[in-house]
């Protein structure tokens, strides 16, 4: 079991979950329906929007569908979405400043929306270039479309009006999106500070401060509800000869390849910690004292039959306490530590727990 920290924040990835993306579509099928149904009750329906509307809605479905029985990349979908919505936007915008009366049209004031979907709907990499192009495309069209039919000064009015609004939009939200970013990065420091106060630098396995925060969050004593759990102490044998006669420097490589094999050997939802100098702990859930013997008995072999380089006689002392043998954490622990005593004293690299 590793310590829980949140998940690290994937900065250039979609932010976007599939669940809500579709929840967006199912708003913009809704919004495009309901401006349909308010054009066309009004009677005011452009012959544009009278075509497009549905053509959006039906490539929304579309991908909706797509999203829902297909394995097509979320990204081509967010693409497919956008391209979808900024064409709709541009395009409605540009039909009707062509209008020999659409110097200043409504329509404009939505374009906006194209730079803050950019941001919602795609990767951070891709939105900035795409706002880019979307902003070229966009005072080309309205450009090419008002200058048909008025004169320069009042062309260059309209479209230094949309450029320089747009200028601000994707300026601000380039700003938005930056300092998003840097709290995401501050964030994934602080979880890594975090993580390193709780983790054994050499072994990389749990430290003492970890295994008592997970101890705590797992809330083993529970009043409502006792945990069935068994704590094992393995302490290495004759540690300190080891060390006096091969030096320090490879007792901290027999610690840390010692650490990596009880990591493997325990089960996924087991905790292994390091107590302190040449003792781990492994705290297992939910087992019968027959399989937390078996545990033990495969930890016990696992370490013993470890070589590293020429050095193959290590080995380590387990003793063992359960639950049911007492009332608290501190309590069970105190009983291993007992059995790890009567470990040692009959000989070590064995084991030792009651028998239930
Ligand atoms: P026993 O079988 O009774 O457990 O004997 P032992 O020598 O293992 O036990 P003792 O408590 O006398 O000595 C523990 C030794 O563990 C002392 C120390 O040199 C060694 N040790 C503790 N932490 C580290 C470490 O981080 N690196 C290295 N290389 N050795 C360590
Ligand atoms: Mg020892
Ligand atoms: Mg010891």
């Amino acid at each position: 079991m590793k310590l829980q920290h949140s998940p690290k924040k994937q900065l250039n990835s979609a932010s976007m979950p599939p669940t809500l993306f579709r929840k967006m579509l199912v708003v913009a099928i809704l919004g495009f329906s309901a401006i349909w149904g308010i054009d066309l009750s009004s009677g005011i329906i452009a012959s544009f929007d009278a075509a497009a509307y549905p053509i959006c809605i039906s490539a929304f479905a579309l991908i909706y569908l797509l999203s829902v029985i297909t394995k097509i990349n979320n990204q081509s979908l967010h693409f497919f979405a956008y391209f979808i919505i900024a064409g709709y936007l541009i395009s409605t915008s540009i039909w009707h400043h062509m209008d020999a009366n659409g110097l200043f049209s409504n329509a404009a004031q939505w374009l906006g929306l194209n730079y803050v979907i950019a941001y919602l709907f795609l990767e951070v990499k891709k939105a900035a270039p795409t706002t880019i192009l979307v902003f070229v495309v966009t005072v080309i069209g309205h450009f090419s479309a008002v200058i048909q039919n008025h004169n320069m000064a009042d062309t260059m009015g309209v479209v230094l009006n949309i450029a320089i609004a747009h200028m601000i939009y994707i300026f601000l939200l380039w700003t938005i999106i930056k300092l998003r970013v840097k709290t995401d990065q501050v964030i994934e420091h602080a979880d890594t500070l975090e993580n390193y106060a709780y983790v054994d630098l050499l072994t990389r396995a749990l430290n003492r401060r970890g295994i008592e925060k997970v101890f705590n969050e797992l809330d083993l004593d529970s009043v409502e509800q006792k945990k069935n759990y068994a704590i094992l102490i393995i302490d290495i044998d004759h540690f300190k000869q080891f060390n006096d006669i091969n030096g320090h420097l490879v007792g901290d490589e027999v610690l840390t390849r010692i650490s990596g094999k009880l990591s493997r050997t325990i089960h996924p939802n087991d905790v292994l910690g390091r107590w302190g100098g040449e003792e781990f702990i492994v705290l297992t859930l939910n087992r019968t004292p027959q399989q937390v013997m078996a545990l033990a008995e495969n930890l016990r072999a696992a370490v013993s039959n470890l070589v590293i380089d020429t050095i193959s006689n290590i080995t380590v002392s387990i003793g063992i306490g359960y639950s049911h043998e007492a009332s608290s954490k501190e309590a069970v622990f105190k009983i291993a530590d007992e059995h790890l005593y009567i470990a040692k004293q009959s000989g070590r690299n064995t084991i030792h727990a009651n028998h239930f």
